[in-house]
């Protein structure tokens, strides 16, 4: 028995998987183990930085009033009363007339409120005694930086769901995180559906091919942020896939299949979800390719029925599959990036349903182009490796032509990118 088909638009197949957003829990990594995992936390600066006013220079720590006239040959003599590098303290406060050599980032010490370059000024030995002569005036506060002057005390600095990045990482172990509170990752299982397929290590049979799809969307999952588990392939048999389905939406947080969701003879996800008693969120979406694409939910557990052909099954992974794994890890942005670029090819296709062709952006001059990558079916395999980007082609069009201005999807950064000039 096949399950009646209503085609529904994208934007609304999106909203209907958003709506079932659920949180996910937190868990507590190392520092060096959280590169590109969701912040479970704000950061707050706990400490002002920086935490003591700091010589931004290498120079000598005066006070501003010892300069004051100081200028057009008016020089004045400094005693040195000591040297500090970063790291270190002066051993005893400013006495008037007196200077300390101070190294880039040593805290400026009592007793002097400025900093004087080694540029403008000039050392020597006089008796065993170390001097420095200064012909400018200097204002208070100037080459100092001041305790807090970056950030203060308790500013909430990131927020919880953003994605740690080196510039995070940063931010935690000044504030001194050697563990952080992270989102736990969705644990998303794979089963690839078909009778059809081949282990990787397999040599070609005929009638049969190797099972890309599994490779394709774990891959997909980790570069999304969760954690993959790969359950294996399944043969087109009802009672070994519902068996094996049903057990694994109750261990997964997401469960993905590809394959099935067709309509033919073979095609056993609808019968599946419909024995699960599963929800159908949709079963059909207008849209190439991946029209067949299917969420259902049973016990809370969403099911992403993708199809099998693995440009509609890579599709149909980041336009449904992608923003609900970020909603898990709290990323208050879960979409992929849009832009608008220029098509470089023209795309002559008439357009019933919208379309979402694999394609390549470059940049060129600030403006951005972008072009089909390979073949434009759902079938093919081989144009996703050039894919960096899903060029939106709007239903109800009679295709495209160079120069015309598209809205892109950017799915990775492939750094196609000339050197800096
Ligand atoms: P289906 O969605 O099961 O009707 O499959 C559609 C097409 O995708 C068929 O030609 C399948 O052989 C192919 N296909 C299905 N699963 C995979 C897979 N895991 N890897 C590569 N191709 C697949
Ligand atoms: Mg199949």
């Amino acid at each position: 028995m096949k399950l009646h088909r209503k085609p529904i638009p994208v934007k609304e197949a999106v909203s209907k998987v958003m709506e079932r957003m659920k949180k996910n829990s937190h868990e507590r990594v190392n520092l060096e183990n959280s590169h590109n995992r969701y912040l479970g936390e704000d950061i707050t600066a706990s400490h002002p930085i920086p935490p003591f006013d700091k010589s931004p220079y290498d120079g000598f720590a005066l006070h501003s009033t010892d300069t004051i006239g100081l200028g057009r040959g008016q020089a004045e003599e400094f005693r040195v009363i000591e040297q500090i590098g970063a790291g270190h303290r002066a051993s005893r406060p400013l006495k008037k007339g007196e200077a300390v050599r101070i190294m880039t980032g040593a805290e400026i010490p009592e007793g002097a409120d400025c900093v004087a370059m080694f540029e403008i000024c000039q050392a020597y030995e006089k008796n065993g005694q170390s001097y420095m002569s200064l012909k400018r005036e200097l204002k208070p506060g100037q080459n100092v930086i001041h305790q807090g002057s970056e950030t203060k005390k308790g500013t909430v600095l990131v927020q919880s769901g953003t994605k740690i990045n080196p510039g995070i990482k940063a931010l935690l172990a000044t504030f001194g995180y050697d563990q952080v509170k992270v989102q736990r990752k969705p644990k998303v299982g794979i089963f690839a559906t078909g009778t059809e397929l081949l282990d990787v290590d397999e040599s070609l049979e005929p009638g049969k091919i190797r099972n890309s799809n599994a490779y394709m969307i774990t891959a997909q999952v980790e570069r999304a942020g969760a954690e993959a588990v790969y359950l294996g392939k399944l043969k087109d048999d009802f009672s070994t896939c519902f068996e094996a389905v049903s057990k694994a939406a109750a261990e997964m947080d997401i469960l993905i299949t590809t394959g099935g969701v067709s309509v033919g003879d073979f095609d056993l996800m609808p019968d599946i979800y419909k024995e699960l008693g599963a929800e159908v969120l949709f079963n059909k979406i207008a849209m190439r390719p991946g029209s067949v694409t299917t969420v259902a939910e049973v016990e809370g557990k969403l099911l992403f029925g993708l199809s099998g052909n693995p440009s509609a099954c890579y599709v149909g992974f980041e336009l449904f599959t992608f923003p609900i794994i970020q909603g898990f890890l709290a990323n208050p942005f879960p979409f992929r990036r849009r832009t608008k670029a220029y098509l470089n090819k023209d795309f002559p296709k008439a357009n019933p349903f919208m379309r979402f062709v694999r394609g390549k952006v470059t940049m060129r001059d600030g403006k951005i182009f972008a072009s089909p990558a390979g073949i434009d079916k759902s079938a093919v395999v081989t144009s996703l490796a050039e894919t960096d980007a899903f060029i939106v082609l709007p239903g109800g069009t009679k295709g495209f032509k160079l120069g015309d201005m598209v809205e892109v999807i950017l799915i990775e950064d492939s750094g196609k990118q000339e050197a800096f000039h």
